[in-house]
């Protein structure tokens, strides 16, 4: 029986090259920034607030797949669903070897929270197979799909939990998911089962750039908000992205394409530095020829940890989780970090970012672009349409705005009403330290678990 990687579940992952004093657990973390937000919230009560912390459902499924060698290879894959108080689970599905159930309920959980951010009628899901999809074909990647979806069987579903791509997963793969999905339900429209389609089967224009393109316009808005002092465009700006996939290489373009001087970009294999600008899409078109932006013509390179160190204006975290940890966090020589990727400040890393005032432009808002899109190709699944590509980004850029106007809105809101917050806590009995100025995490934070508090209370806890 051949083992692609050990197929044990394994509770804990620490992403990360040293030795680290912090707890990595992304679940960990993803309870400790709610635990911290939920202080800011008075009339949330325990009992509410441990339902919305918790994933309502996670499933864990072993299979099978024979590949064309006629070898018998195993994998073990997950589904949460974390609430779905707003609108059915929505949340993409990752194939790598590191994916933990603890990794998976902390990006459900983060799911919850960004679509709430944006005020998109979804809840959090999100899933993930044990796989090295590097040492897989093309074929043993379908099959690991279909067999995938096929024992999740009714768990996912257009109304109930929609899956969409992560890392690793790309338009093929939910074409994949589609297909197995319909064939197991046919006879009715079965397009929302999944966002991230190809176009041509019922995917939505302006879907695969949607994350970075929404990366973007929270930037532009955080910076013409006056968010980082002098500097008030990405006109001129430099950035650094790490992580050249999906998420990083469409930001990398869409940023020079606003006049941003792409200075520095990394994959799993390293980085390449040029502080006169790289050309992204040449960038993109050596990785596609060889495997690795390393190599690539006029450039320095650096390890992955020195990318994350370069001087620059906007560094633009676009790989996994744990980056920007406690052990780097005072080197970070940007002036705005905006999270592309899910996950990649640590709690004690934005501690110290706060008190350096280096801006972090939150995941569950900054990326939220992804999930957006996939909401507008769910609608138009729904109702048999077609949007025009400009349609769907203006869209988008509304949303974006109002959610990166209302989250630094937050922000001010709790910093200037502290005196009275810290009065209420302690009228309600409350214990612990008092309430300190927040990071826009934490108003981010603040501004999704109210709302998904309060739709909670509106529906009623059935029965
Ligand atoms: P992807 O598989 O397309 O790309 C991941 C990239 O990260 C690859 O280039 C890989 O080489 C690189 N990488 C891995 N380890 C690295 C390391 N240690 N240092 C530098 N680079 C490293 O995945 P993606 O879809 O672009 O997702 C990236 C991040 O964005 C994830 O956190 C994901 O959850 C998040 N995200 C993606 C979407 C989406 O729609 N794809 C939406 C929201 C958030």
């Amino acid at each position: 029986m051949g083992k692609d990687v050990a197929t044990m579940p394994r509770e804990a992952t620490s992403r990360g090259s040293a030795e680290h004093a912090e707890d990595l657990n992304p679940f960990h973390i993803a309870q400790l920034q709610f635990d911290n937000a939920a202080r800011y919230i008075p009339d949330l009560g325990p009992g509410l607030a441990e339902f919305l912390k918790l994933p309502s459902r996670m499933i864990q499924v072993e299979f099978p797949i024979e590949t064309a060698e006629g070898e018998v290879r195993n994998y073990i894959g997950y589904r949460c669903v974390h609430n779905r108080a707003r609108g059915p689970g929505k949340g993409g599905i990752r194939y790598h070897p590191d994916v933990t159930a603890d990794e998976v309920r902390a990006l459900a959980s983060w799911m919850t929270w960004k679509c709430a951010v944006l005020d998109v009628p979804f809840g959090g899901a999100k899933g993930g197979v044990i796989c090295n999809p590097k040492r897989r074909t093309k074929d043993d990647l379908k099959r690991i799909t279909r067999r995938f979806i096929a024992e999740l069987g009714d768990q996912i579903g257009p109304f109930t939990d929609v899956p969409a791509p992560d890392v690793n997963t790309n338009a093929e793969t939910m074409a994949w998911i589609y297909d197995t999905y319909d064939m197991l339900h046919r006879g009715r429209n079965n397009l929302g089962v999944v966002t991230g389609k190809p176009v041509d089967m019922g995917g939505s224009l302006g879907r695969n750039e949607a994350t970075s393109r929404g990366c973007l316009f929270c930037t532009q808005r955080a910076l013409a908000r006056g968010v980082v002092p002098g500097l008030h465009s990405v006109y001129g700006a430099s950035v650094v992205v790490q992580g050249y996939g999906n998420a990083g290489a469409i930001a990398a373009e869409l940023y020079a394409a606003e006049g941003a001087r792409i200075i520095a970009v990394s994959d799993s294999q390293g980085g390449i530095v040029n502080t006169d600008g790289l050309d992204p899409t040449a960038v993109l078109n050596h990785k596609k020829k060889t495997g690795s932006v390393l190599g690539y013509q006029g450039c320095k390179e650096v390890s992955n940890e020195e990318l994350l160190t370069i001087p620059c204006d906007i560094l633009v975290p676009a790989a996994l989780e744990n980056v920007i940890r406690s052990d780097n966090a005072a080197d970070i020589q940007a002036k705005l970090i905006a999270e592309a990727a899910n996950g990649p400040t640590t709690p004690a890393a934005d501690k110290i970012l706060f008190e350096r005032r280096i801006q972090v432009l939150p995941d569950i808002l900054a990326n939220a672009g992804g999930v957006t899109v996939s909401y507008f190709e769910w609608v138009q699944n729904n109702d048999y349409e077609q949007w025009e590509e400009d349609e769907v980004n203006l869209k988008m850029h509304v949303k974006m705005e109002r959610a990166t106007d209302a989250v630094i809105d937050k922000q001010t809101e709790i910093n200037s009403s502290l005196d009275e917050l810290n009065a209420q806590r302690k009228k309600n009995g409350r214990k612990g330290s008092p309430l300190v100025p927040v990071d826009l995490r934490m108003a981010a934070y603040v501004l999704a678990i109210s709302r998904v508090a309060k739709v909670t209370l509106e529906r009623g806890i059935w029965p």
